[in-house]
């Protein structure tokens, strides 16, 4: 019987290491002058100027590859990648919100591997290999453990993630059963504290996990996205990373996700990526419930139908998820983006939870909540009957 298990990995008691199962280092796709990485829109978004660093994440062989890559970049060691004083905490901050995101890198080391159980979107929340995210998203609640201000921490020590990963997948076996995660492997969420689309723009961490991936057959890694990147189709995932694009109606992301990729270019993206060889999937989320959103939706889920090939149809399922904000990201968002905060606080149809961290976190009243996902599932019925969901909530 499978039993998850949630503690730290501390590389004992392993059935067999990486090395068992990548013959040699994992490799990646060379950068080469054509790739979008190198190019004047990659370099706008990640303008990189300083960079952060443990000083055994900047000797790291993927720190020195990072550190050479923004080679103008000033760099100031640190202590730990946890806390910067006058980088994490919003104090400060605010004003700079969007650019310190872009202009700024951390560099560490994740010092506990730690794969907890899911259930939802995946079967298991791998150690990721980033925390932060250089975009800017309003209701993101990735970077609340270092104060929303702070940009992308890239993780260097990817071979010890990828061996964590290679004892844990050894240990679980075959999936004994399908379940609405997958029908036959058991997947990873490999991008719970960031977007591994952009932080392919940084390095490697991406594209060896892609290629670790396609080695363990019983496994499957899956990331969610809102930025595409085109280097990412020459990694040559076999069929072992999902990749799930957000959408959500277009005028939703134009006010709320910024600096993201247009939803129209991800939905435009999907066919390229799967004949790439991923699968693809799609989050329709965050549902933010304001009005004329049904009307929105509706429009986006014809959209999609129109737009995607069969082929893309075929294989695609969906998660749907509710807008889920949180107090604190309200206050700090009314600092630089209070436009947003009107359609996402909205006391009358919200209530709020205290979580185990202490933060107020802030839902969709239960009738609210339960009515907007019974009225998404029947507009999906009606306009993209051929879209699974794997699960709404
Ligand atoms: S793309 Fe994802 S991780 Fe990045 S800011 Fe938006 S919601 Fe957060």
């Amino acid at each position: 019987m499978h039993h998850p298990s949630g503690t730290p990995d501390d590389d004992s008691g392993t059935l067999f290491g990486l090395d068992a199962l990548t013959p040699g280092p994992a490799t990646a796709a060379p950068v080469t002058d054509s790739s979008f990485r190198t190019s004047a829109t990659a370099r706008r978004l990640l303008p990189v100027r300083e960079i952060y660093a443990e000083p055994a994440a900047a000797a790291s062989p993927r720190g020195r590859q990072i550190s050479a890559r923004f080679p103008d970049a000033q760099v100031t060691m640190v202590d730990s990648h946890w806390r910067i004083p006058g980088l994490h905490g919003n104090e400060g901050n605010v004003e700079r919100w969007v650019r310190v995101k872009g202009e700024t890198l951390v560099l560490g080391e994740k010092k506990t591997l730690t794969t907890r159980p899911n259930g939802r979107s995946a079967d298991w929340i791998a150690p990721g290999p980033s925390n932060g995210c250089a975009m800017a998203c309003a209701y993101c609640y990735v970077p609340r453990r270092k104060g929303y201000a702070n940009p992308i921490t890239v993780f260097t020590n990817i071979d010890r993630i990828i061996a964590h990963l290679a004892r844990h997948i050894a240990r679980q076996g075959p999936k004994p059963e399908p379940n609405q995660c997958d029908p036959e492997a058991w997947v990873y969420d490999i991008g719970e504290n960031g977007d591994c689309s952009v932080d392919a723009l940084i390095c490697d961490n991406t594209a060896d996990l892609v290629h670790a991936f396609r080695q363990w057959p019983t496994a499957k890694a899956s990331f969610a996205t809102k930025f595409v990147n085109p280097d990412l189709l020459a990694l040559d995932p076999r069929g072992r990373t999902r990749i799930r694009f957000s959408v959500m109606p277009p005028d939703d992301a134009r006010l709320l996700d910024v600096r993201t990729s247009p939803v129209a270019e991800r939905i435009g993206a999907a066919a390229d990526f799967l004949d790439a060889g991923y699968e693809v999937h799609f989050n329709l989320s965050p549902v933010v419930v304001r009005p004329g959103w049904q009307d929105a939706w509706s429009e986006l889920l014809v959209h999609l139908g129109d737009v995607l090939p069969q082929r893309v149809k075929r294989q695609a399922a969906a998660e749907v998820i509710m807008l889920t904000h949180n107090r604190e990201l309200h206050e700090v968002n009314l600092g630089w983006h209070p436009r947003a905060e009107e359609a996402l606080w909205r006391p009358g149809l919200q209530q709020a939870k205290r979580s185990e961290n202490g933060a107020l976190n802030i839902r969709y009243r239960n009738g609210v909540k339960a009515e907007a996902v019974h009225t998404l599932r029947a507009l999906i019925d009606h306009h993209a009957p051929w879209l699974r969901v794997r699960y709404a909530f």
